[in-house]
């Protein structure tokens, strides 16, 4: 049992109150002890410590305007998409923190909905976007996706993976930014809603609705299938940021459809002649646009922010080789400059590897796999061949004409 105090009466170190006074006194080290009451008090004070800590956004917000900044310097081109965005991601996190304001006014969350060609930058937006405001992130597949119980994943292993890679910290993923690519494959199929069951399209656009709107979900920490069993992690996704991607394939057509409908005049000849071009078409889409394409209207209600993404031209794909921080051009730079050679690349070169990309028709994605092409064989025999050489990227190497290890150029010095 506890030692006396001071004097004859044990008492409360915190409080003073005697050991008659209060219901319990712990005893610490040698004359230290503490009440009940004290106890609860120091619990209470705790709690309230955690609960501001578990209301604090996370994150770093800027200006957008500054968010656009950073952006620029990964992304070409895109003007409108990354304006939305940096505006988007500002309100979504400054809501954050109006959410733990006590003023009972709530901003509603806006997600995103991407539209635009394939390699023209979605994901890499998306992506970016995390990195910038230091949030985790994940990538999902729509056509991954079906609805629960049938073959296929389940909507929560979209959480689940944002979850992994914010380590488990559930405080963290609840803030993160999750991309669903290819969004419009999961178009209803037929116009009239649900005669039969569209398990991969309409089933997908409900299940991931709630996920969008802001639910408590259950997610199963091994992912797979859900099964009664399982013990699951409930995740909040009301203040997850969703941005949705699509290269809705044809949609100019619905959009040069309803803009001849409207429009009388000089922009509905030049629509009707078909001399807009498909960026000028893209540019002008508008919701009733994607609902016409197979969206179910409560899916793109929750989708309130639209951007679309223009294709890239040759002279972009240039830039998107030799601009942005980690540019590709940069990159081989760095291969060759910590095997002590040097690599340059003649214009016409980069003009050669913009055509052939172009010709794909998958914008910018096409542009590694060309410049692994006419590079792997120099990135095999450099190591062994150190020598402080400078090697010139030729349209010939291109091409494949000329091996560039053949293209030394001049010693350094
Ligand atoms: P999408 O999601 O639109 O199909 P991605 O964002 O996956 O296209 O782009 C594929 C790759 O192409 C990216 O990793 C990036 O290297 C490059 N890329 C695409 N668009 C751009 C762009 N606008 N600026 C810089 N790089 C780009």
């Amino acid at each position: 049992m506890a030692k006396k105090a001071s004097g004859d009466k044990m008492s409360c170190s915190f409080c003073g109150r005697s050991y008659e006074a209060v219901n319990r006194l712990i005893q610490g080290d040698t004359n230290i002890f503490i009440c009940n009451e004290c106890v609860e008090a120091c619990h209470a004070l705790l709690k309230k410590d955690q609960k501001q800590v578990l209301n604090k956004p996370i994150g770093k917000i800027s200006a957008p305007s500054q968010i656009k900044g950073r952006l620029d310097e990964y992304i070409i081109g895109q003007e409108k998409a990354k304006k939305t965005l940096a505006v988007a991601v500002y309100n979504h996190y400054k809501r954050l923190i109006a959410s733990s304001s006590k003023d009972g006014v709530e901003i509603e969350k806006s997600n995103i909905l991407l539209i635009g060609p394939t390699g023209s930058g979605k994901t890499l937006l998306a992506r970016t976007l995390a990195k910038i405001i230091d949030v985790p992130f994940a990538i999902a597949d729509a056509t991954t996706l079906t609805e629960a119980g049938y073959v296929g994943e389940d909507v929560e292993n979209v959480l689940l993976a944002l979850l992994r890679n914010a380590d488990f910290n559930l405080h963290r993923a609840q803030q993160g930014i999750i991309y669903i690519d290819e969004i419009d494959k999961i178009a209803r199929k037929s116009p009239n809603p649900s005669i039969t069951r569209d398990v991969s399209g309409e089933g997908v656009q409900q299940a991931l609705l709630k996920m969008l709107e802001g639910t408590v979900a259950n997610v199963p920490p091994q992912g797979g299938r859900k099964h009664p069993e399982q013990q699951y992690i409930q995740m909040d996704t009301k203040d997850i940021l969703f941005i949705c991607g699509g290269t809705f394939t044809g949609i100019e057509d619905i959009i040069r459809r309803r803009i001849g409908k409207v429009n009388i005049g000089f922009d509905a000849k030049k629509v009707d002649k078909g001399e807009e071009s498909f960026a000028d078409i893209l540019s002008k889409v508008e919701v009733e646009d994607i609902i016409d394409y197979g969206m179910i209207v409560e899916f793109i209600g929750r989708l309130p922010i639209t951007a679309p993404l223009m294709p890239l031209t040759q002279d972009d794909l240039i830039k998107v080789m030799t601009e942005p921080k980690n540019a590709l051009v940069k990159q081989y730079q760095k291969f060759f400059e910590m095997e002590e050679a040097k690599l340059e690349f003649s214009h016409e070169a980069l003009v050669e590897i913009s055509k052939k990309a172009f010709e794909k028709k998958t914008g910018a994605r096409a542009l590694r796999s060309i410049f692994e092409n006419f590079m792997l064989d120099a990135m095999y025999h450099l190591p062994s061949n150190k020598g402080e050489s400078s090697f010139l990227v030729s349209p010939a190497v291109v091409r494949g004409e000329i091996p560039l290890l053949a293209q030394k150029y001049r010693k350094t010095a």
